[in-house]
């Protein structure tokens, strides 16, 4: 299937609404001044065929994109023992909810919402070089360099005090390990990588391939790990609205307040949409609606 004229009329039905509804994200400020009239789509598939249109190469900030691949690294590092120290349940409440951390001593509900991220970082704190290892693996993933954007995280460290609260509530209830500063600042710049539509589509090549590394075949993740990361992502990936993005769109995926948006057909490919301006569930609208133009037009849909 040749996808490149579908992903331009997708761009091009949805240029109109550009700038019309939707907020940029306003609470972190060196987001608030990104410029809400961009849209970008790009994909990869199984076969190493790319398509990609709109502003598919400009980079964006990944913000909760970046759990992905905090995820991926916990659970090469920690197996199964991993689960320990986090649930795999739906939340149903806003990603940076502090309400269910008190009824539920610590442990948070799934690792896509904010404090369930925070503990896997503190897992790969007190594993490896935590910073090092997440640029080292997008870097390897997409085939080229990929860099933290210094002035977000500073930003989110300076305004982050939600994060903060979260952070040291979970310390409260003996949940984390290292020191609540040290566990921030690196999921503050993990929040703050930088990456285009067309970097993720192909970064998240081994999420359609079993595990499979989009490009050496090496496996990322086992086949059975893959498999559980696309169903947390269904589940989890888009916050509260994740039965919403069941119903419209239908496959697997992972939001972040950026404004980007990753999908995973399972063994066919990944896209990754990317437009700023979010509804208030905190995902991108344009993005939710290319998605939902995506899988109405080809089919593709796990269901
Ligand atoms: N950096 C953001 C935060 O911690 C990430 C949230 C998101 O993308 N949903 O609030």
């Amino acid at each position: 299937m040749l996808f490149q004229p579908l992903l331009e009329e997708i761009v091009a039905t949805l240029r109109p609404e550009l700038g019309r509804a939707g907020q940029v994200a306003s609470y972190i400020p060196a987001l608030a001044r990104v410029p809400a009239a961009q849209l970008g789509i790009a994909l990869r598939t199984c076969d190493g065929e790319e398509a990609h249109a709109g502003d598919s190469m400009t980079p964006f900030s990944i913000q909760s994109i970046s759990k992905l691949f905090t995820l991926t690294l916990g659970m090469r590092e920690l197996g199964d023992a991993l689960w320990e120290h986090i649930g795999r349940e739906p939340s149903g409440s806003a990603f940076n909810s502090l309400v269910q951390l008190e009824s539920e001593h610590g442990l948070p509900r799934n690792p896509f919402i904010n404090a369930g991220a925070i503990a896997v970082t503190d897992r790969l704190v007190s594993a490896c070089d935590a910073k090092a290892e997440i640029l080292t693996l997008l870097s390897d993933l997409c085939g080229e360099p990929v860099y933290f954007d210094e002035e977000v995280a500073a930003s989110e460290a300076a305004t982050g005090f939600r994060n903060v609260a979260l952070a040291n509530f979970m310390k409260s209830f003996g949940r984390l390990d290292n020191d609540v500063g040290t566990v921030l600042d690196a999921y503050f710049h993990d929040c703050s990588i930088r990456m285009s539509c067309l970097q993720l589509a192909r970064a998240t090549g081994y999420l359609c391939r079993d595990g499979a590394h989009p490009y050496t075949g090496m496996q990322v993740l086992t086949e059975r790990q893959a498999r559980r990361v696309n169903a947390l992502m269904l589940t989890c990936g888009t916050y509260d609205a994740a039965g919403e993005f069941a119903f419209r769109i239908g496959l697997p995926c992972k939001s972040g307040v950026g404004g980007g948006i990753v999908a995973v057909v399972p063994d066919r490919l990944t896209l990754c949409v990317w437009s700023p301006a979010l509804e208030p569930s905190g995902n991108s609208l344009l993005g939710t609606k290319a998605l939902e133009m995506f899988t109405a037009r080809t089919g593709l849909s796990i269901f």
